[in-house]
């Protein structure tokens, strides 16, 4: 089996302490793992176990597509944050911000409403519908790459993610996400 779990972008203790190495631990080497785990073992033997992480997520459904969009997804995340994170966007994607939200305050404000909202298990997303920006969020697995929209940031709101730093406090965990987290430079890369 080629899949396996990407490397993670820092070390368990560089996010902290917005977020902990008990979490990143658990996250990583547990939730994380888990999902590549079961991906594997479904593709035993299947026609897709030569198709890409990408391809998988866009073709399949059920447990299939479950676990193959919780590894791509998660990959993702990793991504989406880095120690000494926060700010703002540079270049192209600052102005398509100020153009489709009117200002990142609003954006940001934007972003957390519909992490906080979601319900249950799930995801908040920044992405690119053809250059235009939105804001969506997607339940469990499901993931924007499903629907053909090019993803750009993304903030996991399972409790997973937050409830051994934060408890019940999704809000103030997307705070920490957009204010201390969000790694900008790896979404305009992903605008461009
Ligand atoms: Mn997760």
């Amino acid at each position: 089996m080629k899949f396996e779990l990407a490397p993670l972008p820092y070390s368990k203790q560089a996010l902290l302490p917005h977020l902990s190495e008990e979490t990143l631990g658990f996250h990583y080497e547990k939730h994380h793992q888990t999902y590549l785990n079961n991906l594997k073992n479904l593709l035993q033997g299947k026609p897709e176990a030569d198709a890409s992480l990408e391809e998988i997520v866009k073709t399949s459904s059920g447990a299939l597509f479950n676990n193959a969009a919780q590894v791509w997804n998660h990959d993702f995340y990793w991504k989406s944050m880095k120690p000494q994170g926060g700010g703002e966007p540079t270049g192209k994607l600052a102005q398509a911000i100020v153009r489709d939200f009117q200002s990142f305050a609003e954006f940001s404000a934007q972003f957390a409403s519909a992490a906080i909202a979601h319900f249950g298990s799930g995801w908040a997303w920044l992405v690119s519908e053809k250059g235009s920006l939105k804001i969506v969020t997607t339940g469990n697995a499901d993931t924007p790459l499903k629907q053909g929209l090019q993803c750009l940031l993304t903030c996991d709101v399972w409790e997973h993610a937050y409830y051994v730093d934060y408890r019940n406090l999704r809000a103030k965990y997307v705070e920490a996400f957009l204010k201390h987290l969000a790694n900008w430079e790896f979404a305009c890369a992903q605008f461009e």
